[in-house]
């Protein structure tokens, strides 16, 4: 039994979406795939088939992209992305497959908006988490977030590319008046909405017990991270169990938008297998 064997974690994940109390459609669309260690949830926008069509455009082109994507193998940049984000020549491997992914799903949806002019306006924001080893990629555009639970304190780990979150940030707004703002749903960046896309890539340790939370914002609007942090206690254990207390804490708040949560658990080093 080698040490690395040894402390290999394992992942287990549930994920669930509703369609809320007050909307007609649900734009919210999520991929688990623990296979290749990859969980996505996107938030579509542009009217409701506009926005349907565009997270699951942006899910299934990234699914496709890291499932067809050897990840024993040095992912190149494609030639056609014109401007390159910061050192990308730095990145790790599996980051950079995170930011491939990303941006074939907005030249995906991008081209599809160019064939059906019906769909201008559409987009998508995108939280994935791609895990290699005890190590996850968590790529984000938008105000779909990513939260990590260890040692009973949640944090959130992605930053809102919101307009109020940048007021914030500079200082001329509270977190509170964030929450109120008129403007609060005005996004930034999409997946989809311009040629090129900018990506947040954040990468982050995991140890046996960390729940990673992917959700889009009609958790986040609805419920605040200690709300979130109660229901993840109160229903520790079954992941599915988990999915459906947020969601229907969301709802009990009111529910008034589309609301999707993953959860991811690293369940502690595999057995060795000798
Ligand atoms: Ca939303």
């Amino acid at each position: 039994m080698s040490s690395k064997r040894a402390s290999a974690l394992e992942f287990e994940s549930a994920g669930l979406s509703d369609v809320g109390k007050k909307r007609g459609s649900n734009e919210d669309s999520f991929a688990l795939a623990p296979q290749h260690r990859l969980f996505v949830v996107a938030d579509g926008m542009g009217g409701h088939a506009a926005g349907e069509v565009a997270s699951r455009l942006a899910v299934e082109s990234i699914e496709r992209h890291i499932s067809g994507s050897d990840p024993r193998k040095e992912p190149t940049i494609p030639a056609d992305f014109r401007s390159p984000q910061g050192d990308e020549a730095a990145l790790t491997p599996p980051a950079r497959r995170v930011l491939n992914a990303v941006r074939l799903a907005n030249q995906e949806i991008v081209r599809s908006v160019r064939k059906n002019r019906e769909m201008r306006g559409m987009g998508t924001t995108v939280v994935m988490a791609y895990i290699q080893g005890s190590r996850a990629v968590i790529g984000s555009v938008g105000d779909s977030r990513a939260y990590l639970l260890r040692d009973d304190t949640l944090r959130q780990i992605t930053s809102d590319h919101t307009f109020v979150n940048e007021q914030v940030r500079a200082g001329t707004l509270t977190q509170s008046e964030a929450r109120k703002h008129p403007a609060r749903n005005i996004l930034t960046r999409a997946v989809g909405s311009q040629e090129e896309v900018e990506v947040d890539l954040i990468e982050q340790d995991l140890q046996a017990g960390d729940l990673l939370l992917l959700c889009s914002d009609g958790l986040t609007s609805m419920v605040e991270d200690d709300g979130i942090l109660a229901a993840l206690r109160g229903s520790r254990g079954d992941l599915a169990t988990s999915c459906r207390a947020l969601i229907d804490l969301a709802n009990a708040k009111g529910g008034d938008d589309n609301v999707t949560v993953v959860l991811v658990r690293a369940v502690g080093p595999a057995k060795p297998t000798d």
